[in-house]
């Protein structure tokens, strides 16, 4: 059996493994790329195999980075079955249409401002193309085996990033070898999602290293949040929280829910500005089930959160200028409707911007948490006036010390450990610290590497 890195090697973005025999190829994650503009422009080169080859594909979860590549490769002749968890086919049922919709404005938008070099732009794929590959959609339950094409065995085992979250194990029968596909992993002790399940049996594990250079901050985001809320609200400021639409809004929403019933911020209404976070806030309340929190504490969230969906509203809520929270993706601030937040929130001092997660290099994200002076939103400079906060200890992502312990709780041996899915110091840097923790093999594999299991 081989196994061909085809993406998510040096950066987090672009998730996409090979794996095939003498007869089949299933691919595992069909990820886009995100960030730096040379990362995005290998969206647009072919993909490095041809889609009619490939049989089947697994999907560790729903984010973009994972998934969003899919609908561009059943238009270009995938003729297979997608395989996921239910909450994962739930949420790419959200997730895919929006990225179709997002890449036919983008288009319009190079159109009318003529700033393509075609004379009329085509986006990647349209919003109509992500309906048909969801029809390639078949979803199961953790633990069930089952067989994607034949030879192939494949179960899912929760990985506790966001709903439906899996690693994927796929055992090759003639091979009699198993590889582990990590996905993203989770924290060991998330708010809202259960720790991730040990790996207990692999040859090879392919595994994530996003924050492979760095621990969470100790300090508890509960009590930072709270500090942060109440500090701003005290001087008529509001709180700007740009979060990534599936997983983390959810958990700030809780969060925050929870400090105000305690009093330890003041009553503010909290606003949850974004359509897609919607969806996923009412998908992640309805599968109550597979995380930590009850129909309950969800309806919580659904009674006090005051839900933004049209635009008119999100205009609206942008002339705010009373104290209040806003949770509006993008969780990078690359696009979306906290763009126009940014714009009138950052040149006040009163205000706090919160970022909640992972900001990848070449992100207005990455730029504000790094101390930028000013970002350029919409073609303009805004001044950065507002505090600018990034509470990585939100992060739906283990630190490198989590992640050793969830590899340790399992009983592993594996002949040798891929890391991937971190940018390139960060994924040496986990290398390292599995090398010299467990004594395994370990490489950080190149763009289209290909190793025989
Ligand atoms: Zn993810």
């Amino acid at each position: 059996m081989k196994l061909r890195f085809l993406g998510a090697t040096g950066t987090v973005t672009g998730s996409r493994y090979l794996i095939s025999d003498d007869k089949h190829r299933l691919l595992v994650d069909c990820g886009m790329y995100q960030g730096v503009k040379t990362l995005r422009r290998r969206n647009w080169a072919a993909f490095p195999v041809d889609p009619h080859t490939i049989d089947a594909v697994v999907l560790t979860h729903a984010h973009i980075d994972h998934s969003g590549y899919l609908p561009a490769l059943v238009k270009n002749g995938f003729k297979g079955t997608i395989y996921c968890t239910k909450g994962t086919h739930e949420l790419c049922k959200v997730l895919l249409p929006d990225a179709g919709f997002l890449q036919e404005e983008d288009a319009k938008y190079a159109f009318r401002k003529k700033y393509s070099k075609h004379t009329k732009p085509e986006p990647l794929f349209t919003e109509k193309d992500a309906w048909e590959a969801l029809k390639h959609f078949q979803s199961l339950h953790y633990h069930e085996t089952f067989e994607p094409v034949k030879g192939f065995h494949v179960t899912f085992t929760p990985a506790g990033h966001i709903l439906g979250s899996s690693c994927v194990h796929v055992h090759h029968k003639a091979a009699d070898k198993t590889i582990v596909f990590s996905g993203d992993v989770g924290r060991q002790n998330d708010i809202i999602m259960r720790p991730p399940e040990p790996i207990q049996k692999a040859d090879v594990l392919v595994c994530e290293s996003t924050y492979g250079d760095r621990l969470h901050s100790e300090v508890d985001p509960e009590t930072e949040l709270a500090t942060i809320i109440k500090r701003t609200a005290g001087r008529g400021g509001i709180v700007l929280i740009p979060a990534f639409a599936v997983g983390r809004a959810q958990m700030l929403l809780y969060v925050i829910h929870k400090i105000m019933g305690e009093g330890r911020i003041p009553k503010l209404p909290v606003y949850l500005n974004s359509p897609m976070a919607i969806k996923a806030t009412e998908i992640f309340c309805r599968h109550h089930k597979e995380h930590k929190l009850t129909a309950e504490q969800c309806g919580t969230i659904d009674e006090n959160t005051k839900f933004v969906r049209k635009v008119e509203e999100s205009i609206e809520l942008d002339a705010a200028r009373y104290p209040c929270v806003i949770i509006s993706a993008s969780g990078m601030a690359s696009g979306g409707r906290v763009l126009h937040h940014l714009k009138t929130l950052l040149p006040n001092e009163r205000n706090s911007i919160v970022f909640a997660g992972f900001q990848a290099p070449g992100t207005r994200g990455d730029a504000l948490v790094n101390g930028a002076e000013s970002v350029k939103i919409h073609g303009e400079y805004w001044p950065v006036k507002a505090d600018v906060f990034n509470l990585d200890s939100l992060s739906a992502h283990g630190d490198y010390q989590e992640i050793l312990e969830w590899l340790e709780q399992g009983n592993l041996r594996p002949l040798t450990v891929y890391v991937t899915h971190g940018e390139l110091v960060a994924s040496d840097l986990m290398r390292r610290r599995i090398c010299e923790k467990f004594e395994w093999d370990v490489e950080v594999p190149e763009l289209f590497d290909e190793v025989e299991v």
